[in-house]
């Protein structure tokens, strides 16, 4: 069987095993990274897309509260490009007690979260959907992020240290030779090709999924509960703050813009096997109704689209058995098998957020190094990721002014001769005359099916901006031109012909009323009179 030697394997493509890959790959380890699907197929492409301030856990679980605040600030320095600076509010609608604002602005104060209470009055003004029947509203450094495009940024940042990201392989043994894991053996899902990956170093970042790896390890009791929530998708950014409800953390209390959607999440509910989240409607109808309370008329928008994702929530065996999986701390567990099961060379990291990944990873490769004797300095807090090197967060206007930068030459002027408005200009730059009969000459401008109906006063507006003409003089040309076309065209005023110089007609007239626009000469006459 074909082998590969490497020093670190990383198992599990999602922001925790591509974080660790990207940490591992930075310091210098010679890194692999294998995922069974594509990269973020499990539960990081199936969140809730917040990056959390920390206010969500600052009166129940502040350690929680504490490392999602640390890593927001670090994630906006080195991975920009993936967040949408939204900012988030926490408001108490009618359904929630007031006084919890007090406890969560202690909270948030306590664990370090920049928290501050504002009128309601100034919420409405920002986001004029939510419920005026808010009572308080406190801001918090919330904000959106793309997920997808973080574990391939990760993944882009470890190619370019020369690691390998394999996707669609699936690990199907690990490997030990006595106390010591070696490695795995891995199957392409495409190819169908079995091989080996002899591994110093082997870390389990399969989230949902760690304790089947760990099993395979020989690791047993690795309790990773699987905590199911759902999440639907709005056709419209009904808001563009993240809003959560000032409350004790329950279902359908966030709405996330995400790009050119909302998002309203989540549910909480423990489930057996990670690969079978089924969504029920009784979900649905609560999380609309969740939905209705943040913003009236919500299930008036139309729902896109709902799906749901699976927590991995480790469970420390020595905790009480609950079946709430509201209640298992939102904080993160690194597994030293060698500490717990006498097994060198295999580390397990689970739970936690996605917020919190990039500090999972560095605690993850920190305690690896430990345990291979070296030291190397983590580099994931200070270097950003590749797409995040101008610094600037993304925006959702971001593509259409993209898009616009070149839509603007690309722009069709004439539809019936297929003329753009580059090739128009440089004709009109070109020719010293500001005449548009001449430049109808030069590209057979106007002189399609629609005898210029549709593009002769866009070409007069570009006319004007590129000759610098002056209103009149632009209005004079048009309607030049509208006299000259006139001439050809009355006498064959019949059928279809007749229809679309009606239409011109009413373009011109009746929308333009080029018969009385300026032109600064006193002996133009009406145009196209009785058609
Ligand atoms: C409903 C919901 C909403 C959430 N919302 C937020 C939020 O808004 N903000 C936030 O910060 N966090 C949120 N989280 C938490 C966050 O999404 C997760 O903590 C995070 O995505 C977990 O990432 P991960 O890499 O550990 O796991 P995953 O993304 O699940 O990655 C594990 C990977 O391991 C792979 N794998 C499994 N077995 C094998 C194998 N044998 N061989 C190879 N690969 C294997 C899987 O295919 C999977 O891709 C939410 C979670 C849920 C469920």
């Amino acid at each position: 069987m074909k082998s590969v030697e490497i020093e670190v394997l990383v198992i599990g493509g999602g922001a925790t095993g591509s974080g660790v890959a990207w940490d591992a790959a930075t310091r210098g380890f010679d890194t692999i990274l294998v995922e069974r699907k594509d990269l973020a197929e499990g539960t990081t492409g199936r969140f809730h897309g917040l990056l959390h301030s920390g206010g969500r856990y600052a009166v129940k679980d502040r350690l929680a509260a504490e490392e999602c605040i640390h890593e927001n600030r670090i994630l906006r320095r080195v991975a920009p490009d993936t967040i949408e600076d939204t900012g988030g509010y926490f408001v108490t609608t009618p359904w929630d007690d007031p006084a919890f604002g007090d406890k969560f602005m202690d909270g948030c104060k306590a664990c370090g979260i920049p928290v501050e209470e504002i009128a309601p009055s100034e919420a409405f003004l920002a986001e004029p959907r939510i419920n005026r029947d808010i009572s308080r509203v406190f801001t918090v450094p919330d904000a959106a992020i793309d997920g997808w495009k973080l574990v391939w940024d990760c993944a882009k940042a470890t190619t370019e240290h020369e690691g390998q990201v394999l996707t669609y392989h699936r690990v199907l043994e690990i490997l030990r030779s006595s106390d010591v894991v070696r490695g795995a053996k891995v199957r392409s899902e495409l190819s169908g090709e079995e091989f080996e990956i002899h591994a110093g170093f082997t870390i389990n970042a399969t989230g949902a999924w760690a304790g089947k790896v760990a099993d395979m390890a020989g690791c047993p009791g690795v309790q990773v509960l699987a905590g199911k929530g759902i999440m639907i998708a709005m056709n419209h950014r009904l808001v563009n703050t993240v809003v959560n409800r000032c409350t004790m953390p329950a279902d359908g209390d966030i709405l996330v813009p995400i790009r050119t959607v909302s998002v309203i999440g989540t549910t909480d509910i423990r489930i057996k096997d990670p690969d079978e989240p089924d969504v029920t409607q009784d979900e649905v109808d609560r999380m609309l109704d969740d939905g209705e309370k943040l913003v009236p008329g919500f299930r008036k928008a139309r729902a896109l689209r709902v799906w749901a994702g699976v927590r991995p929530l480790f469970k420390d065996t020595r905790a009480p058995e609950t079946s709430d999986t509201r209640d298992v701390s939102r904080s993160h567990a690194l597994l030293d098998h060698k500490e717990r099961d006498g097994v060198t060379g295999f580390l397990t990291i689970t739970g936690g957020k996605l917020t919190t990944f990039r500090m999972m990873a560095q605690e993850t490769v920190d305690k690896m190094c430990e345990q291979l004797g070296t030291e190397r300095e983590c580099r994931t807090s200070s270097d950003p990721l590749p797409s995040s090197k101008t610094g600037k967060f993304m925006w959702v206007g971001e593509r259409l002014k993209e898009r616009e930068a070149t839509m603007h030459d690309d722009q069709l002027i004439c539809e019936c001769e297929l003329i753009q408005r580059n090739s128009l200009e440089g004709v009109m730059k070109q020719r010293s005359s500001a005449n548009l009969d001449d430049i109808r000459r030069a590209l057979r401008l106007g002189m399609g099916p629609c005898q210029g109906g549709f593009c002769m006063y866009r070409a007069t507006g570009i006319l004007h901006d590129v000759e610098r003409m002056d209103a009149p003089a632009a209005n004079r040309s048009l309607r030049d031109f509208l006299q000259e076309r006139w001439k050809g065209v009355q006498p064959i005023l019949y059928g279809d012909q007749l229809r679309q110089a009606r239409l011109d007609d009413w373009i011109f007239q009746g929308v333009l009323d080029v018969e009385h626009l300026p032109t600064d000469r006193l002996d133009d006459r009406a145009i196209g009179e009785g058609a």
